[in-house]
């Protein structure tokens, strides 16, 4: 059941997927940006499991989970991507609020996170951001929900979506953040935030299997 245990065990992974391709998200970053995105991402995701593994009692909802997430990488993670992540764990907060979540409930959240990033940084689908691993596993969450798919699957068809997304990214020309600096020279890069969205629903559908 996707319930709050679920919910802390999914930002700990997410944190262990972090810290593991901290390098690689560097890397890219280096290449179209400024080569922060991994050290952001990781300070971050540590920042969070420091504050869970504080708490004196469990978090009782996803909802308490993606809030104190949305918190933490608000005040830690700096750059594009904080604000950013902020809004879209803050809104899918509110979508996972109280009960374990169905397969509407997955659904639900990955479509407030998705909003909450749009709202916040106003990228369309095709600009090479995160926009474009967030679009594809919320199209791929809500065919496998339509199909009567249990949420654990509906997070790994979020999953997948999200891995097509970012590959998809590399072919574009960035015109959202820094990597709009280099204009057409971002075309052949995968995008930094792409790649951290995919790692993270990766990890949130790894929770749930
Ligand atoms: P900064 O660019 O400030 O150094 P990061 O390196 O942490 O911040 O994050 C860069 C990532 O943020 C990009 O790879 C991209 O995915 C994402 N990003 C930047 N601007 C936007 C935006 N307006 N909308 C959505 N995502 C964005
Ligand atoms: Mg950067
Ligand atoms: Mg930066």
């Amino acid at each position: 059941t996707l319930d709050a245990a679920w919910a802390v065990d999914w930002v700990r992974r997410s944190a262990a997927a972090v810290a593991e391709h901290r390098d690689e998200l560097v890397e890219l970053d280096r290449q179209i940006g400024d080569g922060d995105h991994g050290e952001n991402m990781q300070r971050g995701f540590r920042a969070v499991v420091a504050k869970l593994d504080a708490l004196d009692a469990p978090p009782a909802t996803v909802g308490d989970v993606l809030r104190l997430v949305a918190t933490t990488l608000m005040s830690t993670v700096g750059g594009a991507a904080g604000p950013l992540y902020g809004t879209a764990f803050l809104r899918a907060s509110k979508a996972g609020a109280t009960d374990a979540l169905g397969a509407d409930g997955v659904v639900a959240m990955l479509e407030a996170a998705l909003e909450g990033v749009v709202a916040r940084g106003k990228a369309a689908p095709g600009e090479k951001t995160m926009v474009d691993a967030l679009t594809p596993a919320v199209a791929a969450a809500v065919e496998a929900a339509d199909h009567g798919a249990p949420p654990s699957a509906v997070l790994a068809a979020a999953a997948l979506g999200a891995r097509d997304g970012a590959q998809a990214t590399v072919p574009l020309v960035a015109t959202k953040g820094r990597a709009s600096y280099l204009g057409p020279r971002s075309v052949g890069h995968l995008d930094p935030g792409a790649r951290s969205t995919q790692l993270i629903l990766e990890a949130a559908a790894s929770a749930a299997a």
